[in-house]
């Protein structure tokens, strides 16, 4: 027998082209998917609901699952380490004591609270841009993705050393193989599987021909950071992959807030994806996104996290500092010259929903609510204290909501949270592992103790 749920009569914001936005309607998931959606599917001939589990959506807005293009989601485990930070700062943290100090049980617990964080907020999609010190590390991340029940590409990176990042002749790890046949034998599951690669600078030619040739090989997509301020390797690596002819549309670059208008170009006609950090990258440095000219070129600047060392882990900051952002980059030079900015909420809804499905590749089976889709739905409340009263409901997502108003996240038909609650997670035990993780990875990192715990001990 078939499960079917019905969530009725909330404001349905589809994204899908072709729906549009429905006031007052329902949406039918039967086994995983939508199946229908539309005013009153209950009414004789408008659908099969017979037998459906009915979830009341009445005050609220109905949106598919935000997509979160980055995020190194085991940093969980040293949330607000780096508040405000350097890139530098940060990847000298990372790269010489954090990463090194994670054993493969702590990836998995890591995955496993960064993706909760994640749902928890209303992200049903992630690319989880994962280092791996052993194959063990790699297992365990994909285990703590497993088991939160997230819809996440898993995408498999290199150890943390500075031989791998520095002009490396280091092949991405031979273990992607292995990975691609033992966890990722179907592309047809939740958690689907990418490479997580060096951009040209980082690696020298041979290795990323190398590494590109492997994405292939595993018909893989590739997600590589590209194009920052970043010591030594910033230079123009879209330019560097065209001359190796590498450039394709399985490859999602992060950040490019120094691709210059040349590589935008390579990017479009190659159909590759972008996705941006707006938040991370102003706070560490990056650059300026570069919003207004991803758009006027045809790449979309699909939203991430990136970090919650240093961002907050929902993707509501990340809307509200792309679209603060995009339009200020329309501020003229002359002070009294007119100011005319393009970018709407309309626009970065886009980037944090359908856009960012395409970025991964994941357009047919997520990112909009359209009838045969995998049925991954937020319902975000309109009627608290924040979000009364309903009057534009994709600017009640954009300006007003944050993750107190995520009542309900479902992906593939599965609720993940109901009624403001993360559903079937043993939220003390998590916090006890996690708090124990925590200071272990200090301690082994050599990093001094926490602000907290340093106030305490002088309290
Ligand atoms: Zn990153």
């Amino acid at each position: 027998m078939s499960q079917k749920l019905l969530i009725r009569g909330g404001h349905v914001v589809s994204m899908d082209s072709d729906l549009g936005e429905l006031p007052g309607a329902d949406v039918l998931v039967v086994d995983g998917r939508i199946a229908a959606v539309g005013p009153d599917l209950t009414a004789a001939g408008a659908a099969d609901t017979a037998g459906a589990e009915v979830i009341d959506a009445a005050g609220t807005v109905v949106v598919p699952g935000f997509i979160d293009t980055h995020r190194h989601t085991y940093q969980a485990l040293v949330r607000a380490l780096l508040p405000s930070c350097t890139l530098g700062e940060f990847m000298g943290t990372i790269f010489n004591s954090v990463a090194p100090a994670f054993t493969p049980d702590f990836m998995c617990l890591g995955n496993h609270l960064g993706a909760l964080d994640a749902l928890d907020s209303g992200i049903t999609t992630m690319v989880d841009w994962s280092p791996s010190e052993t194959p063990d590390h790699a297992d365990g991340a994909i285990e703590g993705l497993r088991r939160s029940g997230i819809r996440a590409m898993y995408a498999h990176g290199m150890p943390a050393g500075g031989q791998w990042w520095y002009r490396s002749e280091l092949n991405h790890p031979a273990d992607a193989r292995r990975i691609r046949a033992e966890h990722f034998a179907s592309d047809d599951q939740l958690l689907t599987m990418a490479l997580a690669l060096r951009q040209p600078g980082n690696v020298v030619d041979a290795v990323a021909t190398h590494d590109w040739n492997l994405s292939r090989e595993l018909d893989v997509r590739v997600s590589v950071h590209t194009a920052m301020r970043s010591g030594g390797a910033t230079g123009s690596p879209v330019r560097e992959l065209h001359r190796l002819g590498l450039l394709g549309d399985n490859t999602t670059y992060i950040h490019c807030t120094t691709t210059s208008a040349e590589e935008i170009a390579m990017i479009a006609d190659s159909g590759g994806s972008v996705s941006i950090a707006p938040y991370v990258e102003l706070v560490m440095g990056h650059g300026l996104p570069q919003i207004t000219a991803m758009l006027a070129a045809g790449v979309a600047p699909t939203l991430s996290i990136d970090t919650v060392t240093t961002s907050p882990g929902d993707m509501f900051t990340q809307m509200r500092a792309a679209l603060a952002l995009g339009r200020a980059e329309a501020l003229p030079a002359d002070p009294e010259g007119a100011f005319a900015p393009t970018l709407t909420h309309h626009d970065v809804l886009r980037l944090a929903t359908i856009d960012g499905a395409a970025a991964c590749g994941l357009a047919a089976r997520t990112g909009s609510l359209t009838p045969g889709k995998a049925a991954d739905i937020v319902l975000i409340r309109a009627d608290t204290i924040r979000t009364l009263p309903l009057r534009d409901a994709v600017g009640t997502v954009v300006s007003c909501a944050d993750r107190a108003d995520v009542d309900t996240v479902i992906v593939g038909g599965v609720v993940r949270k109901r009624a403001g609650r993360l559903v079937g997670v043993d939220l003390d035990r998590l916090r006890a592992e996690a708090v124990a993780a925590h200071d272990t990875i200090l301690a082994t990192a050599g990093l001094p103790p926490s602000p907290v715990d340093e106030a305490k001990g002088s309290a």
